[in-house]
């Protein structure tokens, strides 16, 4: 196992955390529905992205449909 040579100081040890602060999330609003998402990413509430539907809902799908 490898063992530290010297001691860290709290000094050292805190301005090496100075940077691993977590960042808060920045949600753009869906164009299409207006509910916040990820930016670049398919939107979780209507499956939309870049004004298409690449992710079917689960309510849009007729059951009826497909089973023809
Ligand atoms: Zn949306």
């Amino acid at each position: 196992m490898a063992v530290q040579q010297n001691r860290v100081t709290r000094s050292r040890r805190n301005m090496r955390r100075a940077h691993d602060a977590l960042v808060a999330a920045n949600p753009n609003e869906c164009p299409n529905c207006g509910e916040l998402k990820r930016p670049h990413h398919v939107c979780p509430s209507c499956g939309h992205y870049n004004d298409r539907e690449v992710v079917a809902q689960s309510g849009d799908v007729d059951l009826e449909d497909d089973a023809a």
